[in-house]
């Protein structure tokens, strides 16, 4: 975040009664959190021609600068968990998103489990709420709504470690900003 960012972002936490991220680059660092874990110093290069004064800060998440209310989680959002919760923090009232994986709207739909042909799918340790729509589309969920409060992170990663390798696990968890929950997961559970 650089320091105009910051700037602003202070500000609006002074003018506001609540403060809500929506999505999951504001909450969880998202697609440009890579840039983190990965070449960061050459990244600026393939964005920027002149690079000279542009500030090549870590991706944060918008709570490490101010607190914040509630989370909109996904990439994108779902519309119509947007037009439900928006009348409650209209009213100064917070959601609670239910602790629900993906895998409940996935049952829902049918769908038969990518884990039974042994293809990798974080949806058990993932916040629901998008209507399972990777798994329906035959793609494992890759965590873009965050991990669920109640998530067992630890059985997760032991399932998916027979289907894909240590390498293939860390570059998905880097793909919505999960590495970093899951790094704060095992740090305050017995792993
Ligand atoms: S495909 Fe993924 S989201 Fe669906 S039931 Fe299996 S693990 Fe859960
Ligand atoms: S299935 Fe997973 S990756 Fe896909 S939208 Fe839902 S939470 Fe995000």
């Amino acid at each position: 975040m650089t320091q105009a960012n910051k700037k602003t972002l202070l500000e609006l936490r002074k003018r506001s009664k609540l403060l809500v991220t929506i999505g999951n680059c504001a909450a969880m660092g998202g697609i440009p959190e890579i840039k983190n874990y990965r070449e960061k110093k050459t990244a600026i290069k393939h964005v920027y021609k002149y690079i000279q004064g542009i500030e090549n800060e870590d991706i944060q998440e918008v709570d490490n600068f101010v607190k914040v209310d509630f989370s909109l989680p996904g990439c994108p959002i779902n519309g119509e968990e947007f037009l439900n919760y928006l009348p409650l923090l209209l009213a100064g009232q917070i959601p609670v998103i239910p602790d629900n994986p993906v895998c409940v709207e996935c049952k829902k739909k049918g769908n038969t489990c990518l884990l039974l042909e042994k293809k990798p799918c974080f949806g058990p340790m993932i916040l629901g709420g998008c209507d399972a729509v990777c798994p329906t589309a035959r793609m494992g969920c890759q965590g873009c709504r965050g991990l669920r409060p109640k998530g067992n992170v630890k059985a997760m990663k032991a399932t998916l470690k027979q289907m894909m390798t240590d390498e293939e696990f860390e570059n998905t968890t880097e793909i919505f900003g999960l590495r970093d929950s899951i790094e704060e997961w095992e740090a305050t559970h017995i792993v």
